[in-house]
């Protein structure tokens, strides 16, 4: 079907996420299109959740550019607390022409935002120059998305994305000019591309290339997604379709948003000990702009992590949310969590919403441990260094 652009001038462009997200730590988001070009059968632009704005049959054919993003990004960022946003879109032919992302990064050097990129496109190459102003000014961290190294199972899901080396290739550049670069290693294929082996093959090709991080997810099933993916993998391997089905309880008309906690928790552990063993983090580290909330917000990090950890452990929901609620309270929080601990003791934490007494013990525990300083540029993560390898 042919490409068409439709231009067309937006009232708004940034997301304010009421919650900071614990795995990509954004608190904002803005992009310049709808809709994307590299078509992926799985992805989340395709479900349910977005019916209302995107045709699933015809987001990577109909192309909605919005006019003005960067002047709109300028204007909103301006009355903004600086956080870390999530911006830019490289993924598609519209970019070369409008340029739109590239004048966002501008804006987001100008008012000294950090910023976080997820990308598959090697586009974003022709951005390194910005992207080596925005880390020394503020921060920046840039995860390449590859579900798996094995070029037939890209071609049957994501048929029209940009090539799995030209994604190392870009990883490597991104890295070797300075810019912390990790994989986002998603969407995880059940019993295509979950194995060990294969985990391990591509987090140490990242590696290799110059990541410092892996995020790994599950494949998510929702809507028209779900059944563009279901007939790619009947294409693929029909053998797995009945597997594919138990995993996501898909027997009736519609299937189960993710797989069992238990499967997440399992691949959670394999790509954390794989991490481990290959010299990655298994998450990223939170960004914290200076300022008086640092501490605050450095603690939130802690107690996120910990719920993250109980969810491998496959411990009750209710444990690791009362983590997470502890958490967004630090986040919400106006004075030093320090300074309320060194007044009133565990029984001032105590009195914080989500703060039981095992939680304010805990954070307590972090508090005297940490004596933790708000942290300057360059006590942020720093990027690997690639090492020399070839491309599979
Ligand atoms: S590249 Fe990303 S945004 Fe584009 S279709 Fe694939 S998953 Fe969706």
């Amino acid at each position: 079907m042919e490409l068409r652009f439709e231009a067309y001038r937006p009232r708004r462009l940034v997301n304010v996420h009421r919650r900071v997200d614990p795995w990509f730590w954004d608190r904002y988001s803005a992009f310049p299109y709808i809709g994307c070009r590299s078509g992926c059968t799985f992805c989340y632009l395709r479900g349910s959740r977005y019916a209302r704005f995107i045709d699933p049959d015809r987001f990577d054919t109909h192309i909605r550019v919005k006019l003005g993003a960067p002047e709109l990004l300028k204007k909103e960022l301006s009355r903004l607390e600086p956080d870390v946003i999530h911006a830019g879109d490289w993924q598609q032919p519209a970019e070369s022409r409008y340029r739109l992302s590239r004048k966002m990064l501008e804006v987001v050097l100008e008012l000294g935002f950090p910023l976080l990129i997820i990308e598959r496109s090697p586009l974003l190459t022709r951005d390194l120059d910005l992207l080596v102003e925005i880390r020394r000014r503020s921060w920046v961290f840039v995860l390449i998305s590859i579900s798996s190294l094995d070029p037939a199972l890209k071609r049957a899901f994501e048929p029209k994305s940009p090539g799995l080396s030209r994604r190392l290739a870009l990883m490597e550049a991104l890295a070797e000019k300075g810019i912390p670069v990790g994989l986002a290693l998603m969407p995880v294929f059940p019993y295509l591309s979950d194995d060990p082996a294969s985990l391990a093959a591509l987090i140490r090709a990242a590696r290799d290339h110059g990541a410092s991080v892996v995020l790994a997810g599950t494949l998510t099933m929702d809507g028209p997604q779900a059944v563009r993916t279901l007939e790619a993998l009947r294409q693929y391997r029909p053998d797995l379709e009945e597997r594919w089905r138990d995993l996501y309880r898909w027997h009736g008309a519609r299937p189960a948003y993710a797989p069992p906690r238990g499967y997440a928790a399992r691949l959670g552990r394999q790509v954390w000990e794989i991490a481990e063993r290959e010299g990655l983090k298994d998450r990223l580290p939170r960004y914290v702009p200076p300022g008086p909330k640092a501490r605050n917000r450095k603690l939130a990090e802690y107690l996120h992590l910990k719920a993250y950890r109980l969810d491998l452990e496959e411990a009750p929901g209710f444990r690791a949310q009362a983590y997470h609620r502890a958490a967004w309270t630090l986040d919400d929080l106006e004075r030093d969590v320090a300074a309320i601990h060194r007044e009133k003791g565990e029984a001032g934490l105590m009195a914080l919403p989500g703060f039981g007494p095992a939680i304010a013990a805990e954070a307590a525990r972090w508090l005297k441990a940490h004596r933790w300083a708000p942290p300057t540029q360059s006590s942020q993560v720093s990027p690997r260094p690639a090492k020399k390898a070839s491309s599979p």
